[in-house]
């Protein structure tokens, strides 16, 4: 254990700047800061080559802001980025690292914003410049002294900046510093003109190149979003509208969330299984074969459960739960883009959980975007998208074989083709929302108390005296209590009556609260807004063949 302290101690970084990077939470260097760092250090020219997300701005970031002297008021290093965003970007964890260092002054130079302030920022004595080439050498025509005192280069993104029509810049701004000075590349690639760089303006460069470790990861567009635990199903159930999935694997954490996840997906109408360890061996089996033939589309699966699993048709993998590792975020999506495919990988990644997204695109080398959460209308979009696609190739031939009898019925009932048609897909549709204002009513986020809060409370109430136990397990907020006279000793379990509340309420999963089942009735909490609408919905809902008339309980 003494290596995770050891890691970044051990590499000779200013007292300072170690502490700052302590702070900051990294526990070990990555690979190409613990085999740049030294190099900068020492003084040495360098070129770095690794992918995005290896961390590369600390590589180069600490060494040099450690050979800073921050007393002396002048500009000491120039990095170069490509873009205004990545400028910033570097900038600001430039001041992250020298949180601690006084009198040290960062300064991000680029178009759009004025120049006077940039420049007065410069020969206030900032010693650290981060800018775009072309700002810079807006600035160089104005002051060709401004890069005088530089000691310490860096093109960062090279590859990117020559693509983006830099070169004459670089050139311009090589001029007009010391020679002496020491100059480090990153790129992603190597291409000849970098190297051509290199050649020209690098003296006696050391080479340091990280292999990215796992290239199935390369075939595999990933993406993330950030959602609050609470509201993980509703934000599967939207993703899953709008992704263009063939099929799907979830990954969650807990055998019971295999189960839960699994029951609100088919409650929505989709063809899906559980997969988890307590499942007989034959059983998964079948869920497999299953998936690969199409009877089911989403398997949700624990990390252990899908060891091994290969379905050439998986062209998504949802990352419910966060995985315990990076190895084990990089076995999970290796269950797409099987066989030379591309797939696509989603990450919920809740508000306490960014630190191992971090470490997961640092690991894997790869940014790991973020999206956002799809809003009702996109969701309609794709319900609208999906009802064209499945109705266009019925009209070609419809006419012929059914106008007749379309005259017939609109003669006969006495209304408009338009209306007779609008009735079908009423019916065709089942139901589903294809307005915005119903989709938006059906998939409303609603805050809800944590699972942890739920689970205490349970506790609670399992686990207390008699006297506790009788009294009521306290309602959440904003939620009513209904009752059915429905429960055990009809064959009814909590599934059987959340599937029927969500399918013919239109409720996701997370509006529904506790769901009690007894030997004559069951307790549902609903929510207290829209309620008697809503139990209006279910007046003729059933359950296992028996009216569920869900009423709206009172203790007394
Ligand atoms: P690159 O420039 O190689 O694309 P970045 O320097 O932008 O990568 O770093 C990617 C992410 O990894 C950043 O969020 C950064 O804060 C984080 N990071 C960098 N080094 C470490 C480390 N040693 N431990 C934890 N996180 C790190
Ligand atoms: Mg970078």
């Amino acid at each position: 254990m003494t290596q995770v302290l050891g890691g970044f101690a051990a590499l000779n970084l200013h007292p300072n700047i170690l502490a700052a990077v302590i702070a900051t939470g990294y526990e070990e260097p990555s690979a190409i800061q613990l085999q740049s760092i030294p190099v900068i250090l020492e003084g040495h020219d360098m070129i770095g080559q690794a992918q995005t997300g290896t961390g590369k701005t600390a590589a180069f970031a600490l060494p040099i802001l450690s050979r800073i002297d921050p007393t002396k008021r002048q500009p000491q290093a120039l990095i170069l980025a490509p873009t205004r965003e990545l400028a910033l970007q570097v900038a600001t964890a430039f001041e992250t690292y020298a949180k601690q260092m006084p009198g040290l002054n960062v300064i991000a130079v680029y178009g759009g914003a004025p120049m006077g302030p940039q420049l007065k920022a410069i020969r206030n004595g900032a010693q650290v410049v981060v800018a775009t080439p072309g700002r810079l050498v807006d600035h160089l025509r104005r002051d060709e002294k401004v890069l005088s005192t530089i000691q310490h280069l860096v093109l960062d993104e090279a590859d990117e900046m020559l693509k983006l029509g830099f070169m004459d810049d670089l050139e311009v701004i090589f001029k007009a510093m010391p020679e002496t000075r020491q100059t480090v590349l990153f790129s992603a690639t190597l291409p000849h003109s970098i190297r051509a760089i290199a050649e020209k303006h690098l003296r006696d460069p050391k080479h340091v190149r990280i292999e990215t470790k796992t290239q199935t990861v390369t075939a595999i567009e990933q993406a993330h979003l950030l959602v609050h635990a609470d509201q993980k199903h509703a934000a599967v159930l939207r993703l899953l509208e709008v992704e263009e999935f063939d099929a799907l694997i979830a990954f969650v954490r807990t055998k019971q969330a295999t189960l839960d996840l699994a029951a609100v997906l088919e409650a929505r109408g989709y063809k899906a299984a559980a997969l988890n360890g307590d499942i007989a061996q034959n059983q998964r089996e079948r869920v497999i074969e299953s998936l690969k033939d199409g009877r089911l589309d989403i398997v949700v699966a624990t990390d252990v459960a899908a060891r091994g699993l290969d379905v050439p048709r998986i062209t998504h993998v949802m990352n419910v739960d966060m995985p315990y590792d990076p190895e084990s975020y990089v076995h999970r999506i290796g269950r797409t883009g099987r066989a030379g495919r591309t797939g696509r990988a989603l990450l919920l990644v809740t508000p306490r959980e960014r630190r191992m997204l971090q470490v997961i695109e640092r690991v894997t080398g790869q940014k790991v975007t973020e999206v956002r959460l799809p809003d009702g209308q996109q969701v309609l979009d794709a319900r609208i998208k999906k009802l064209t696609s499945s109705l266009a190739p019925l009209v070609a031939d419809a006419e012929a074989s059914h106008g007749e009898l379309l005259d017939r019925l609109t003669a006969q009932i006495g209304c408009t083709p338009r209306a007779l048609a609008a009735a079908l897909l009423r019916k065709a549709t089942n139901g589903q929302a294809l307005t915005l204002a119903e989709v938006e009513r059906e998939q409303p986020l609603v805050p809800t108390s944590s699972p942890r809060e739920r689970s205490e409370r349970s506790e609670r109430s399992d686990r207390g005296d008699s006297r506790e136990r009788r009294a009521p397990v306290p309602l959440a907020e904003g939620r009513a209590r209904c009752r059915t006279a429905l429960g055990a000793r009809d064959g009814i379990a909590a599934k059987n009556l959340l599937g029927a509340i969500l399918n013919e309420g239109g409720l996701i999963r997370e509006a529904i609260g506790r769901i009690q089942v007894r030997e004559s009735f069951s307790l549902v909490e609903l929510p207290e807004d829209g309620l008697e609408s809503l139990l209006s919905k279910l007046k003729d809902t059933r359950v296992g063949g028996k009216p569920l008339k869900l009423r709206r309980y009172r203790e007394d």
